[in-house]
């Protein structure tokens, strides 16, 4: 069960992205980080996508793995996909080169890999970025993937519409009685209302049926070192205090120092949740178009993948 894999080690978590819909991306990432060792996959709620990943975890002898995908509420950033206003776009060319997902290309943006971080939006000189919000009907999409067999729903609970929050919160609870995951963040929360809405949530649920992964920045991963993975660590120290009975996760700008950190803290998490940072350092080997057969190149993703790894389960 998951609950023994979260309090037996510290685990790692790969986050694929919530809004990452890449059948092949999403493939490779996770053959590659099973082997490496992971066994819990965030994916995006997308039976393609589960399926795909189950297809590849056989292929990897990594079928004692746990799947977890994510929904979230309308305006939810993971939700969101970039749109481009070419009444303003000048083609410069910024926003294709800091995309991390390479989901731009000549000023196009190919939706199925964007998964809503802003980066193109903060470095566009035109204003010329904004978004949609895709976020799913979870009465549509929950109910077959559920029946296909999933081991954790995450719900992304970042914005401030309470009676959306809440619908969909019970909603969830109705149609699914195994682990639930709640993605937090404190960018709109002050410290108290985060720690009063966890509280009203998991009212009711059996202790320790709840994971709460505490979201520093959201999708703001990329670099390796303390600063970036500072914030969640404080929001984790945040619920940790409260002494909830809940397994704890950290995620959101997190990357190879987070454990570290996170000890130095003395946080007792229950795993360590890496999305951009991870897709990052692996990104040159899954976009070769040898990857599945050419060794070397698993065995040189595996060279960077596995110390990340690492990091988190030793
Ligand atoms: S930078 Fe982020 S938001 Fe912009 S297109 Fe790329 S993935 Fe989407
Ligand atoms: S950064 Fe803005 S102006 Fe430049 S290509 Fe992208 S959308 Fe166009």
């Amino acid at each position: 069960m998951l609950k023994d894999l979260l309090e037996t080690k510290h685990c790692f978590k790969l986050i694929c992205g919530a809004g990452n819909e890449d059948i092949e991306e999403v493939r490779r990432l996770v053959y590659l980080y099973a082997l490496a060792g992971c066994r819990f996959f965030d994916l995006s709620a997308n039976i393609a996508i589960i399926d795909s990943a189950k297809e590849v975890l056989e292929q990897a002898h990594a079928l004692d793995s746990y799947i977890c995908v994510s929904v979230g509420i309308k305006n939810d950033p993971h939700s969101n996909k970039a749109i481009i206003d070419y009444d303003k776009c000048i083609n410069c060319g910024s926003c294709e080169a800091i995309c991390p997902q390479k989901a731009i290309h000549y000023a196009k943006i190919n939706k199925t890999k964007c998964i809503g971080c802003a980066r193109c939006e903060k470095v566009c000189p035109k204003n010329a970025i904004s978004y949609i919000s895709e976020e799913k009907k979870l009465d549509e999409v929950l109910p077959p993937i559920i029946k296909r067999g999933i081991d954790c729903i995450e719900f992304h609970v970042i914005g401030q519409d309470e009676n959306e929050i809440f619908s969909k919160w019970h909603y969830i609870n109705e149609i699914y009685d195994g682990d639930l995951s709640i993605c937090i963040s404190r960018a709109k929360l002050g410290d108290e209302a985060l720690i009063n809405t966890l509280k009203k949530m998991i009212e009711g649920r059996k202790p320790f049926s709840t994971i709460i992964q505490a979201d520093g920045f959201p999708m703001s991963g990329g670099d390796d070192n303390y600063k970036s993975t500072l914030q969640t660590v404080a929001i984790a120290e945040i619920i940790q205090n409260a002494k909830l009975p809940v397994h704890l996760i950290l995620s959101g700008g997190t990357n190879g120092k987070t454990s570290e950190l996170a000890h130095i803290c003395e946080i007792n998490y229950n795993a360590v949740a890496i999305g951009s940072y991870a897709r990052k350092i692996v990104r040159k080997y899954i976009e070769r178009p040898d990857f599945w057969t050419n060794d070397n190149v698993i065995q040189n993703a595996l060279e960077v993948a596995k110390p990340l790894v690492d990091t988190v389960i030793l």
